[in-house]
């Protein structure tokens, strides 16, 4: 089996880390008999300095052909750097939209994990972190008061501003069937979060996810009212497995959640749509304070390479071997710098990639 994973370097410490992230999947690939053939493409501040524009319909054209994108991650020092000069639409991350629009990319996953070996750096007490946490957060990323008529207008001499959340039926069913398919993939647990007390769309809402669940009988479908959502989540985050929820309560709670792990050099997305296409990158920006210097942390990118296999290529136990290795570095006391702690064996970003390539 031979797939075609489109690769987008990006910015920053982003060619740095594709590059480790890129080691690893060739030793999964090598290991479980699969070939990935790659096609790199420019996106962001590198497509600027080229072509002088983010984004081009050559990338869109590459991207959309792929089983996959993986990518690292795109911009510059907005006060320092050329790109931001620029007209908003020709700004680094006006291709990041650009690219997510043209795919379609209406889901977006966040997992948020707790290593035991890191829980020194989770903001949370012992007693909450307990045996730690395992969440996926599904948010819907293209619908809703994010892409709803806005306008600002003076109505009987006061400054009015309108903002409009909008729901259809077929968006929230398309994200409902792509968070159960991740339950089954997990621990079989869909939290839908909205506020049904209030809200009409999230009324609806709640309604086509219960449609939705009677297709997935071995899947457990709870509701919870996102105010106790953003309380549980520093509470009891251990009770989640897959959190459901529209675009700006997931914008919101997926920063919570990630907060709460505590190192943003380890967390992974994925934003996928309707097809097995997904784009695949870590949460973390181009970090341009500490490119070129091989002290970035790989961990998130190598984790989005995982989620890769798992939700565009179905190689789960690919998957799984990467997800190990990444256990296994940190067990054996091996950290980058963002999250080093005292006794630990410091390491670059290289030396990380070759760590987990040898434990793959
Ligand atoms: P950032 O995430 O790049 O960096 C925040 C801090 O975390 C910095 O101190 C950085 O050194 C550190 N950090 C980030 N990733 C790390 C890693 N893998 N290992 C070790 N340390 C890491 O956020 P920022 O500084 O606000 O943004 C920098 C640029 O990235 C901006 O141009 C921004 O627009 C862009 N950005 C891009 C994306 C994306 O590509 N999806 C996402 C967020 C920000």
């Amino acid at each position: 089996m031979s797939y075609k994973i489109a690769v987008i370097p990006g910015d920053g410490i982003g060619p740095e880390i594709v590059r480790q992230a890129r080691r690893v999947l060739d030793a999964a690939a090598a290991k479980y008999g699969f070939e990935l053939e790659y096609t790199a493409l420019l996106m962001g501040g590198a497509s600027i300095d080229a072509y002088g524009v983010p984004l081009t319909d050559e990338t869109i054209a590459l991207a959309k052909e792929s089983d996959a994108v993986l990518m690292g991650s795109i911009g510059g020092d907005a006060k320092t750097s050329p790109w931001y000069q620029l007209p908003a639409n020709l700004r680094p991350e006006a291709g990041l939209l650009g690219l997510r629009k043209a795919l379609n990319l209406f889901a977006n996953l966040r997992p948020a994990y707790l290593y035991d070996e890191l829980k020194a750096a989770c903001p949370l007490s012992d007693e909450v972190i307990g045996d730690g946490f395992d969440m996926v957060i599904v948010r819907e990323l293209t619908g809703g008061l994010y892409f709803g008529e806005r306008h600002t207008e003076v109505v009987d001499g006061l400054r009015t501003a309108t903002d409009t959340l909008v729901y259809i039926e077929n968006e929230i069913r398309r994200i409902a069937v792509k968070a159960f398919e991740t339950a089954r993939k997990r621990r079989k647990q869909v939290c839908s979060v909205d506020k049904a007390n209030v809200l009409d769309s999230s009324r609806l809402w709640r309604t086509v996810v219960e449609e939705v669940a009677k297709d997935y009988p071995d899947v457990t479908l709870s509701h919870m009212l996102v105010d106790n959502c953003a309380m549980q989540l520093v509470k009891d985050p251990a009770q989640f497995d897959v959190i459901l929820t529209e675009n700006m309560f997931g914008d919101i709670l997926s920063d919570e959640a990630s907060m709460v792990t505590g190192s943003i050099g380890m967390l992974s997305s994925a934003s996928l749509n309707e097809t097995k296409l997904g784009l695949y990158e870590p949460s973390h920006g181009s970090a341009p304070d500490i490119a070129g210097k091989d002290i970035a942390n790989p961990i998130a990118t190598v984790l989005s390479a995982a989620m890769l296999l798992r939700y565009s290529l179905d190689e789960d136990e690919a998957a799984n071997a990467i997800e190990n290795a990444v256990r296994q570095v940190l067990k054996e006391g091996y950290r980058t710098a963002d999250i080093a702690s005292d006794g630990c064996t410091l390491v670059g970003t290289e030396k990380m990639g070759d760590l987990l390539v040898e434990r793959v």
